[in-house]
């Protein structure tokens, strides 16, 4: 069942950049491969007893589950007589335990085995009963697997990896990824997953490199095999051959080159060559971000996305809590400012500790400043935070995902509550704080003018704004090829909001992880953006890009653009003018 050794490619994109060689470990959403090791011949009777108990205990849960299904959702419980019937199919069974007593390895690594077996056979056949009992199958190992209890080794969940390692696994979340020991999980791959989703952005922000959207790594690759990851172009490499492992060092040593030159422009400006200055600062997820963001010589934190603080909290932090982190960001970015955005819950992000219930379209649903408003305790306690931690910092606040005036009034109006609230108190803060919106939703953008009067800036989220466009979830790989930033719509929206600002004396900026691709960068500047607030590790790519460019001609470049039709049309020339100034950034 093992692969052989002989080098396997599979393809899938590349969202954050590095190339890792480690063994990995391959982990469903549940539970991972169990590793093999080997027991003493008198474990083995201690191990059947564990079976049964195992198995007992399966079979409990799974009537269990179908009475209470019965209940809700009558004939629907039927597919659980599959499962009982699978668990009854002594040939099965004593084929795991023969493995046991034969070869005298653990439980846990035999079943997986004997199962996986019998799953990828099913799979291959083309009756799709047969593959919808390998799904079934599947569902019942990983139901023993976790009621096998501790014997001569450790239960999985007591047994984490404790080597470095390549983390693959069907999908991650946001909240695991940013938990994860950097020192043990050097590079990680899913299935799942696309460039803008926030699993990749932290990857990103954390220097994790990662690939998503691998279709079916499962069978590929196994737990211990040694695997490369390319994060630029989105490779993963099982059992890499010697000229693989040499062409990828010469990639790296190529990338270091060129890395230790950008970092010259550390204490430059970002600039054009008719000294037209871009603000150029960071997106941030959590406050110990800063360290990095000054290292590569940012100006400030364009987007502080706050709602990492409040995942895989069972309770709400409290007031001080947040201003201690809201503090430790502004102090970190002086003398540049910070922009803290108020908590963006909601899509692919739900903290534990508000009550969110399942949603059939969540990133349609209860999201951004739609949850600020309605639970406006919370909403009052991180406005008072980020108010007070204006008396130590340059800060300024915006809100997430507003689709109307009415919600921006009364986003304001709470701001103007809670700084009530402060002055009562004898408290300090800015009275003068800069209030911005982001811009990521397409009713935003046709009343841009309208919201311009309102506020102090405008931050493009490009990330939504490509997602409610084009009308493709950005977290989905199946449509992942038809997520384009360079979208003749959402050219002409990005226009549109630049207009509006520049119109009413306010900047725009722009946020999204459009913001941190040099291929864009001659046609945001033209468009007439002023700030790019991009990840840490894009900010000297950047600098170099507008280093390179004079202001008008990328206003020329803009207006050319402008008349282009399809995306590759733009995409092809965005590559063909990035090529001719920066052609060592696109490597
Ligand atoms: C965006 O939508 O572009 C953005 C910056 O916000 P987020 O990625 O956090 O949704
Ligand atoms: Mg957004």
């Amino acid at each position: 069942m093992k692969g052989g050794s002989q080098e396997v490619r599979l393809k899938g994109l590349g969202v954050s950049p590095g190339v890792v060689r480690a063994r990995v470990v391959v982990r469903d959403n549940s539970l991972m491969e169990p590793e093999t090791f080997s027991i003493r011949q008198a474990d083995v009777p201690g191990e059947h007893l564990r079976f049964e108990n195992a198995l007992a205990e399966t079979r409990r849960q799974i009537i269990s589950l179908q009475n209470q299904i019965r209940v809700a959702a009558g004939d629907d419980a039927d597919i659980f007589d599959a499962h009982l019937l699978l668990l009854e199919d002594q040939s099965v069974l004593d084929q795991v335990f023969d493995r046991v007593a034969k070869e005298r390895i653990n439980l846990e690594s035999a079943l997986y085995q004997v199962f996986t077996v019998y799953m990828e056979g099913m799979r291959k056949v083309a009756d799709p009963y047969l593959k919808e009992r390998a799904v079934d199958l599947g569902d019942v190992m990983r139901r023993i697997l976790r009621n096998l209890k501790p014997s001569t080794g450790e239960s999985m969940a007591d047994h984490p990896v404790k080597h470095p390692h390549i983390l693959a696994a069907t999908d991650l979340s946001p909240s695991e990824i940013a938990s994860m020991d950097r020192s043990l999980v050097l590079a990680c791959a899913t299935e799942m997953g696309s460039p803008t989703s926030h699993t990749a952005i932290i990857a990103r922000s954390l220097g994790i490199p990662a690939v998503v959207g691998l279709y079916e790594f499962d069978g590929h690759f196994h737990t211990g095999d040694e695997v490369l990851l390319d994060g630029y172009s989105g490779v993963v490499i099982a059992h890499p051959r010697p000229e693989t492992i040499e062409h990828y060092a010469q990639i790296e040593a190529e990338k270091g080159a060129i890395r230790d030159q950008l970092n010259q422009l550390v204490g430059e400006r970002a600039i054009t060559l008719d000294q037209q200055v871009v603000v150029l600062s960071s997106n941030i997820e959590f406050s110990y971000e800063m360290e990095r963001v000054r290292r590569v010589g940012s100006e400030g934190v364009g987007l502080y996305r706050t709602e990492f603080f409040y995942l895989d909290r069972t309770v709400l932090p409290e007031e001080q809590a947040l201003l201690e982190d809201y503090v430790k960001v502004a102090k970190g970015a002086s003398p540049h400012g910070v922009i803290i955005r108020t908590l963006d819950a909601g899509g692919d992000k739900l903290p534990t500790s508000i009550q969110h219930g399942t949603e059939h379209n969540p990133f349609l649903g209860w999201r951004g400043i739609r949850v600020c408003l309605e639970e406006s305790d919370m909403f009052r306690t991180q406005l008072r935070a980020i108010l007070r931690a204006s008396a130590e910092g340059q800060v300024s606040i915006m809100f997430p995902l507003v689709s109307s005036l009415e919600e921006v009034l009364e986003a304001k109006s709470r701001l103007e509550e809670a700084k009530a609230s402060l002055r009562a108190e004898g408290l300090p803060f800015n009275e003068r704080i800069q209030v911005g919106v982001m811009i990521e939703v397409p009713s935003a953008v046709m009343i841009a003018d309208v919201l311009a009067r309102e506020v102090d800036f405008f931050s493009i989220g490009t990330n939504d704004l490509v997602q409610y466009t084009i009308a493709v979830d950005r977290v989905n790989e199946r449509v992942a090829n038809l997520y384009a930033p360079h979208h003749p719509a959402i050219v002409r929206m990005i226009k549109r909001v630049a207009d509006a600002a520049a119109a009413q004396g306010i900047w725009a900026g722009v946020c999204g992880e459009m913001a941190g691709d040099v291929l864009s960068t001659p046609l945001l500047l033209g468009l007439g953006i002023t700030e790019l607030s991009v990840s840490p590790g894009q900010i000297l790519p950047v600098k170099r890009a507008v280093r390179t460019l004079h202001r008008s001609e990328c206003q020329q470049f803009a207006e050319e653009i402008l008349q282009l039709t399809t995306v590759e049309a733009i995409n092809a020339r965005c590559r063909q003018l990035a090529l001719s100034r920066y052609p060592e950034l696109l490597l």
